[in-house]
């Protein structure tokens, strides 16, 4: 799970988000819940609102528009942070949409939504936070640990130590290590187009917070001990690959 920059949304789309909630807020108390959802699913916001939100959350995603949660799989469902069962008014509040795939929208994170004593929510928003200030991935294992209780219940929540992300995040490291090497020949060549390929290569791969942790990892003191090779390292401190990389 990396950070994610929302973008801001066409005033038009806007004005029609705030009319559809509107209608929600005017439904009685008791039944607000079910007219959210059937106004979630009404052909006309379906054709006409659903679209655009998609195009623009997928614009936000990382790579070939993976998952927000996972990182893994095509992200192709709205998924409402805050579900709609547990606040019907934030069913078109575009600050409350992520794409997510089905596996994580239907599955995993669902309509799950943990909260504090407080009421505040104790799961990582990607858009609204840095989802790095609550986790540390360990490159070696491919898995998780939390650095907050936030970050520890988001991981439960979206299960993202499950062996299958774990394994995937392992293969993506050695996938972005191979074209990091291939980036640095380009580079030496002067080869512009080339260098291009494999920054692009990279983006286009799922589990970018490996290549995340791997960039902030080379400006640690302990560096050499998880990224082991001094190659490496200095190719990942270098600013041309920074700030092509750096998200
Ligand atoms: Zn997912």
């Amino acid at each position: 799970m990396i950070r994610i920059h929302r973008e801001m949304l066409p005033g038009s789309l806007t004005r029609e988000l705030a009319r559809l909630t509107d209608g929600i807020q005017q439904a009685e108390l008791g039944g607000r819940t079910t007219y959210a959802r059937s106004m979630w699913r009404h052909t006309t916001v379906r054709r006409n609102v659903r679209p655009p939100l998609v195009t623009a959350l997928r614009r936000m995603a990382i790579g070939r528009e993976f998952c927000m949660y996972c990182g893994d799989n095509r992200g192709l469902d709205i998924d409402h942070f805050e579900p709609v069962n547990r606040n019907p008014l934030r069913t078109f509040d575009w600050l409350n949409h992520l794409l997510a795939c089905s596996g994580c929208n239907s599955g995993r994170k669902g309509d799950k939504f943990p909260t504090d004593d407080a009421g505040r929510p104790l799961l990582i928003d990607p858009s609204a936070e840095d989802p790095f200030d609550h986790l540390r991935l360990t490159l070696s294992l491919g898995m998780y640990t939390a650095l907050t209780l936030k970050g520890k219940v988001t991981i439960d929540v979206c299960d993202l130590n499950n062996e299958i992300l774990a394994r995937g995040r392992q293969d993506a490291r050695s996938v972005v290590e191979a074209c990091i090497f291939q980036w640095a020949r380009a580079n030496e060549q002067d080869d512009t187009e080339e260098k291009g390929r494999w920054v692009r290569a990279i983006q286009g791969q799922p589990f970018a917070d490996v290549c995340q942790t791997m960039l902030r990892l080379a400006e640690l003191p302990s560096a050499p001990l998880v990224l082991e090779s001094p190659d490496l390292i200095r190719l990942l401190q270098g600013s041309a690959l920074r700030e092509a990389l750096l998200r």
